[in-house]
C-alpha cells in the first residue's frame, strides 16, 4: 500500500478522500490555489498549484511532495486520459482506470460500439448517415459530449435537418469536434447506474445500482440506492451487463455504467461509462458497507479485489441531496457569500467541504455538501433525509435546502415512480414562493429594534438600550423587496408589533421570538450590516432599507429605488452604460457572469445614470451595487 497519496482536487471530494487516507494511516497531500480553500485544513500538507487543471503543475506537487499516487477525485481532471499518462511518465500511480480505458469512453459513438460488441444493450441509433434518420423522437448528442451539453430532442423528419445544422454548430464550439450521434429518445425514462470496481488481476465485480432520475436539466439532485424499480433479476442482469462493459475495455479501479431505463417495460441500454469516483458514491457505501475509496486505493495498489461478486450483500435504503449555492426562488441563479454559521445535522453522513468563515464564490462547482441519510426501508430513509436537512443550518450563503426537503417529502418521489422528467413536471410547487414569510420579518425587525447598529448582540450581555414607548417603523430589504415593521418598547423584556406583543431572547446560536403567544427559535447570524435568520432550512438575510424611502412611495419596493445589485456573486463582464446616462427600463447596463453564464444586468426604470460603481473584470458580491438609476426630475 501507499504511504504517500497527494489528491488533486478541492471542496468536498478532497475532504472525503482525506478521511479514507487518514483511516489507512496514508500521509494525504492537498493541493489549493488559494489560502481560502478549506480542505487543505484535513490533509497533512498542502502545495499551492496555479489552477486544478494545471497537470503539469499537480505532477511536479506530487512528484516534489514524494507522493506515490495521486487521487484525482471527480470533475477536474478525473477523465482526463493525458492526465492519467503523464502521471504514469512521472512514475506516479494515477488512482483511476488505464489510460486507454478513458479514452474508449470518453467518446460516445467508440464507447457505444465497443459495449455493443460485448453483447451490452445500448440505445438504438446511429453515427453514420445521420440526415435519413426516421425513428421519432430521436435525440441528437456530440460524440464527445458531456454534462447533458448540445443534445437536441428532434420530434419529426421535418425538423432534422436544422437540428443537425445547430447541434453541428454547439458541439464544435463547446468541444472542439462536431462529430455527432443521433439515437431513439426515450420519453421520461429513468437514470439507473451500476457501480462496478475491478483490480489489475481481471476481477470485474458490481455493487449494485443508483437511481438518479431526480434531476434538473440533467444534473442529478437527489439519488438512491438500491432504485425502487430494480429487483434481484434486473439487478443481476444489469450488473453482468455492466460488467462485460467494464471487461470491453480493460477498466481497473471505480466506475459507473450509466443505464436508461424505459419505465414501462423495463428495457435497459446503455447510455455512458464514467470513469471515475462519482459524486454521488455514498449511497453505494452506506448499502454496502464498503469504503470506495479504499477499494480505489487497494486496486491501484496492486491488491486483488477484497470480496467477490457473491459477497456483495446491500442492506437497507440510502438516500443522498446535493445541497448546492444557488437560489431556486431565483430561477436557480448560483448564490454566495461567506458562511456565517454551520450546523450539519446529527444522525446522517454528510460529506461537506463547507467550514465557518469560509467563502463560497462563483469560480467553482457550486455544491456544498452532501447529506446522505440510511434507513432499512426508503419511506424512512427519505423521512430521515427530510429531517438532516431541516436541522442543517447555512447562514451567509443562500442554498437550496428547502427545495430538497420538498423534493424529498413529495409524494411522486415517495412512491417510488422517478423519471428525469419528475422534477420538471413539479417545479413549480418545488421551488415555492419567494416571498418571505410575515412571522419572520417581523422576528427580523425585533432582532434590529433590540440592537443598535453595528453593535453585535451576542457581545452585549444586558442593561444597554432603554425601551421607546413610540413606535419605530423599521424598513427591512430581503431577497423579495422592502418590508415594513412597527415596533415599540423593549424587545428582550416586552415589545410590541401591530400583531401584538413581542419578546426575544437570545442564545449563543440564535434567538427566540415570541409573537402573540407563538414562540420560534432561530438561528441567526449577522454579517456587517445583514442580517441573517434561519429555521427549518430556510434562511433568510435582511439589511436596513436605507437608500431612498420607498416605503412611503406607494408602489415602490425592491429595485423600485433605482439601486441596481449584482443577482448573484461573479465577475463584470461588459459594461453598456456610463455614469451620465439616459436609460430605459430594461434597457441593459451590463453583463455579469457568474458559473460561465452570462446574466444581463438591465435598469430598474427609465432615468439617467447618476452612478456606476463596477469596471470590467471585476469581481462582485451578491447584492453588491452596481448602478444607481434615478429618476429625472420634473
Ligand atoms: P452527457 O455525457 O452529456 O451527460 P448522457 O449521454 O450521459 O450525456 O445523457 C445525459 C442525460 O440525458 C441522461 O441522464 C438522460 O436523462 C438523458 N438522455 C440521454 N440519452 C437519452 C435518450 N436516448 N433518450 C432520452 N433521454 C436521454
Amino acid at each position: 500500500m501507499f504511504n504517500r497519496v497527494l489528491v488533486a482536487n478541492r471542496g468536498e471530494i478532497a475532504v472525503r478522500v482525506f478521511r479514507t487516507l487518514r483511516a489507512l494511516n496514508i500521509a494525504s497531500v492537498a493541493v489549493h490555489t488559494s489560502s481560502d480553500d478549506l480542505h487543505v485544513r484535513h490533509a497533512d500538507e498542502a502545495l499551492q498549484v496555479p489552477k486544478y487543471l494545471d497537470m503539469g503543475a499537480i505532477v511536479a506537487a506530487a512528484v516534489a511532495s514524494g507522493a506515490q499516487a495521486v487521487h484525482p477525485g471527480y470533475g477536474f481532471l478525473a477523465e482526463n486520459a493525458e492526465f492519467a499518462r503523464l502521471c504514469a511518465e512521472a512514475g506516479l500511480v494515477f488512482i483511476g482506470p488505464p489510460a486507454q480505458a478513458i479514452d474508449a469512453m470518453g467518446d460516445k459513438i467508440r464507447a457505444k460500439a465497443t459495449v455493443s460488441a460485448a453483447g451490452v444493450p445500448v440505445v438504438p441509433g446511429t453515427a453514420e448517415s445521420l440526415e435519413t434518420w426516421s425513428d421519432f423522437p430521436a435525440l441528437i448528442k456530440p460524440s464527445a459530449g458531456g454534462g447533458g451539453k448540445g443534445m437536441i430532442v428532434v420530434r419529426s423528419a421535418a425538423e432534422l435537418p436544422t437540428a443537425l445544422e445547430s447541434a453541428r454548430r454547439t458541439a464544435l464550439n463547446a468541444f472542439g469536434d462536431d462529430t455527432l450521434l443521433i439515437e431513439r429518445y426515450i420519453d421520461s425514462p429513468r437514470h439507473i447506474e451500476i457501480q462496478i470496481m475491478a483490480d489489475t488481476h481481471g476481477n470485474v465485480i458490481h455493487l449494485g445500482e443508483r437511481e438518479c432520475s431526480l434531476q434538473r436539466r440533467h444534473q442529478k439532485i437527489i439519488e438512491e440506492a438500491p432504485s425502487p424499480f430494480v429487483d434481484e433479476d434486473m439487478r443481476a442482469k444489469m450488473g453482468a451487463a455492466a460488467v462485460e462493459a467494464a471487461r470491453a475495455v480493460g477498466y481497473v479501479g471505480a466506475g459507473t455504467v450509466e443505464f436508461i431505463v424505459d419505465g414501462t417495460t423495463g428495457s435497459y441500454h446503455f447510455m455512458e461509462m464514467n470513469t471515475r469516483l462519482q459524486v454521488e458514491h455514498p449511497v453505494t457505501e452506506l448499502v454496502t458497507g464498503l469504503d470506495l475509496v479504499e477499494l480505489q486505493l487497494r486496486v491501484a495498489a496492486g491488491e486483488l479485489l477484497p470480496i467477490g461478486q457473491d459477497e456483495v450483500r446491500l442492506r437497507g435504503h440510502a438516500v443522498e441531496a446535493r445541497v448546492y449555492a444557488e437560489d431556486p426562488a431565483r430561477g436557480f441563479l448560483p448564490t454566495g457569500g461567506r458562511v456565517r454559521l454551520l450546523r450539519e445535522p446529527g444522525g446522517v453522513r454528510v460529506d461537506s467541504g463547507l467550514a465557518e468563515g469560509g467563502v463560497v464564490g462563483s469560480e467553482f462547482d457550486p455544491m456544498l455538501s452532501k447529506v446522505v441519510a440510511w434507513a432499512p426501508e426508503r419511506g424512512d430513509a427519505l423521512r430521515v433525509l427530510d429531517r438532516a436537512l431541516r436541522e442543517t443550518v447555512v447562514l451567509g450563503v443562500t442554498t437550496n435546502i428547502p427545495f430538497l426537503r420538498a423534493l424529498a417529502v413529495h409524494p411522486a418521489v415517495r412512491t417510488g415512480e422517478l423519471d428525469t422528467g419528475l422534477v420538471e413536471r413539479f417545479l413549480p410547487e418545488l421551488v415555492g414562493s419567494a416571498e418571505t414569510p410575515q412571522d419572520v420579518v417581523t422576528a427580523a425587525a425585533l432582532v434590529f429594534h433590540a440592537v443598535p447598529r453595528g453593535a453585535d448582540p451576542w457581545e452585549i450581555t444586558d442593561g444597554w438600550r432603554v425601551g421607546e414607548p413610540a413606535w419605530t417603523t423599521w424598513r427591512l430589504e430581503s431577497r423579495d423587496g422592502v418590508h415594513a415593521v412597527r415596533v415599540r418598547g423593549l424587545p428582550e423584556v416586552s415589545a410590541e408589533v401591530d400583531s401584538g406583543p413581542a419578546t426575544i431572547t437570545w442564545s449563543s446560536e440564535g434567538v427566540t421570538v415570541t409573537v402573540a403567544g407563538r414562540t420560534t427559535h432561530y438561528a441567526a447570524a449577522r454579517d456587517g450590516e445583514t442580517l441573517w435568520l434561519g429555521r427549518d432550512g430556510q434562511s433568510w438575510a435582511f439589511t436596513r432599507h436605507l437608500i431612498g424611502d420607498p416605503g412611503d412611495r406607494p408602489g415602490a419596493a425592491g429595485g423600485g429605488d433605482g439601486v441596481v445589485r449584482s443577482p448573484m456573486p461573479g465577475t463584470v463582464l461588459v459594461v453598456k452604460a456610463q455614469q451620465g446616462d439616459r436609460v430605459a427600463e430594461g434597457q441593459p447596463l451590463l453583463i455579469v457572469e457568474a458559473m460561465k453564464m452570462e446574466h444581463t444586468i438591465t435598469a430598474p426604470r427609465d432615468g439617467v445614470v447618476t452612478e456606476l460603481a463596477v469596471k470590467v473584470g471585476q469581481p462582485v458580491d451578491m447584492d453588491a451595487v452596481l448602478a444607481v438609476v434615478q429618476e429625472e426630475g420634473p
